[in-house]
C-alpha cells in the first residue's frame, strides 16, 4: 500500500492540468473513499470481536482515538458509520465503489441512527440518488427532510438541543480589535444572512474581502435597525425591525400532519415543523413560499394580522403576555391562541403578544397558553418520556 501511495505521490506532484484534476478526484475515488469503506468494515467487526480489549482500550473509539490518532468525533463516526452500514447493503456497496463520498455515507449513518436502520433501508435508493447528485452541504437538507417524515418529534428534540447551544460572544477590545464568536441555531442564521443580504452588494472596484463587506453590512444593519426598535426609521411597522425569513413548506408541514417534510429555510438549513408554524403564526415577519396546492391555500387565508388589530392587540397587552414577563410590544409576535389554519380567526379575542423567547417556548417546547377570564395562564408541557435508545 505505501508503494501504491508513493507511486501517486509522486505522479500528482507531476501532473498538471486537466490531468492534475483528474488525478486528484481519483485519489478519492479510487483512493481515499474505497479506503474510508474499507476501514468502517474493518472497525466493524474490530468491534464486535472485542479484540481492542487486548490492548487495554475501553471501547473501540478509544482504541481509534489512541491507535488510529483520530479525534473522539472522527473515531465515533467510523464506528457508527461501520455499525450502521452492515443494516444499509446498497450504501455500503456504493461507497467500497467510490460512488459515495465519506461525508454523505456519514450523513446516511447518522440518519440511521436517528430514524432507524429500516426507515432508511426502505428509502435507500432515492437516498442514494440524491446523495451521488448533490453536494454535501445540499444533502443534509435532504437527509434532515426525510428524518422528519420519519420522526418528526426526534428532528423537533434535535432541533431544540442544538438551540440550546445557541451563543454569542463579544470580547473585550483588545489592539483595536473585538473578536466575536458564536453558534446561530439554524434560524438564527438564515435570519441574520438575509438581513445583511441587502447591505452586501460591492462597491465598484471595490478592495474589501468578503469577509470585511459582512462586517461592514453587520455594521450597517445595526446602525440602521439600532435606537428605538420600531422607532426612527418611520418604514418599520410597529411590530419593530424584522429582516423577513423565507421558509418554504408544504401545507401537511403547516398542518403539522405526521410524515410531513421539514420546512426548509431560504439560503438552506431546515428547520422543524414547530417552527414553520410559529412563523407562519404571525406572518408579518415571514413569506412563505408553497409548493403547488400550498401557494393557493395561503394566498386564500386571512393571516395577516390588519394593522388596526395590531394596534388594538398592543393597546390591550401592552407586553409579553406570559407571566413575569414584560418585554415590550415591539418585541412582541401576535400569537394566535387557535391557529389560523384551525379555524381560528385573526380577531383580538384569539390573539396575544408573545415576545420571540416565548413563542418559541409555546410553538416549539409544548408550552400552551390560554385565555380564561381575560387573564393569560402558561401551562407548562406534560413530561414527555422518551424511548432512551432507537434501535433498528
Ligand atoms: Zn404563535
Ligand atoms: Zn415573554
Amino acid at each position: 500500500m505505501r508503494d501504491g501511495v508513493q507511486a501517486m505521490a509522486a505522479w500528482v506532484q507531476e501532473a498538471k492540468g486537466e490531468d492534475l484534476g483528474e488525478g486528484l478526484i481519483q485519489i478519492r475515488e479510487s483512493g481515499i473513499d474505497p479506503l474510508e469503506a474499507a476501514f468502517a468494515g474493518g472497525v466493524r467487526r474490530f468491534d464486535k470481536s472485542g479484540e481492542y480489549k487486548a490492548d487495554g482500550a475501553l471501547s473501540v473509539t478509544d482504541w481509534l482515538k489512541w491507535k488510529c490518532k483520530l479525534s473522539g468525533g472522527a473515531a465515533a463516526e467510523r464506528v457508527q458509520i461501520g455499525r450502521q452500514l452492515e443494516e444499509l447493503p446498497q450504501t455500503e456497496a456504493a461507497f467500497a465503489h467510490g460512488d459515495l463520498g465519506y461525508q454523505h455515507v456519514a450523513l446516511i449513518a447518522q440518519t440511521a441512527d436517528h430514524v432507524g436502520a429500516a426507515a432508511v433501508r426502505k428509502e435507500e435508493p432515492r437516498l442514494l440518488q440524491a446523495a451521488r447528485s448533490m453536494d454535501a452541504g445540499q444533502f443534509v437538507g435532504v437527509a434532515k427532510n426525510f428524518e422528519h417524515r420519519i420522526d418528526a418529534q426526534g428532528a423537533l428534540d434535535e432541533a431544540n438541543r442544538a438551540h440550546a447551544r445557541r451563543y454569542l460572544h463579544l470580547s473585550e477590545p483588545q489592539d483595536g480589535l473585538v473578536r466575536i464568536d458564536g453558534l446561530l441555531d439554524a434560524e438564527g442564521g438564515a435570519t441574520l444572512r438575509s438581513a445583511l443580504q441587502p447591505f452586501m452588494k460591492p462597491i465598484k472596484d471595490d478592495p474589501r474581502t468578503y469577509g470585511q463587506r459582512q462586517h461592514d453590512a453587520l455594521m450597517e444593519l445595526c446602525r440602521q435597525g439600532g435606537g428605538q426598535p420600531g422607532g426612527a426609521g418611520g418604514k418599520r411597522d410597529s411590530a419593530g425591525p424584522r429582516p423577513q425569513l423565507i421558509i418554504r413548506a408544504s401545507l401537511d408541514t403547516l398542518a403539522g400532519i405526521p410524515g410531513a417534510p421539514a420546512g426548509e429555510l431560504d439560503g438552506g438549513g431546515t428547520v422543524p415543523a414547530a417552527t414553520v408554524q410559529r412563523y407562519a403564526c404571525d406572518t408579518a415577519i415571514i413569506r412563505m413560499t408553497g409548493r403547488g396546492e400550498l401557494e393557493h391555500e395561503l394566498s386564500h387565508a386571512t393571516r395577516t394580522i390588519p394593522p388596526s388589530t395590531r394596534r388594538a392587540l398592543e393597546a390591550r397587552d401592552q407586553h409579553c403576555v406570559f407571566e413575569g414577563c414584560d418585554r415590550r410590544r415591539s418585541w412582541c409576535d401576535g400569537h394566535h391562541l387557535v391557529w389560523w389554519i384551525k379555524g381560528g380567526p385573526t380577531t383580538l379575542p384569539n390573539l396575544a403578544l408573545l415576545c420571540r423567547p416565548h413563542h418559541r417556548m409555546v410553538h416549539e417546547e409544548g408550552w400552551t397558553l390560554e385565555r380564561r377570564d381575560g387573564r393569560f395562564k402558561a401551562i407548562p408541557p406534560p413530561r414527555r418520556v422518551r424511548p432512551s435508545s432507537r434501535s433498528t
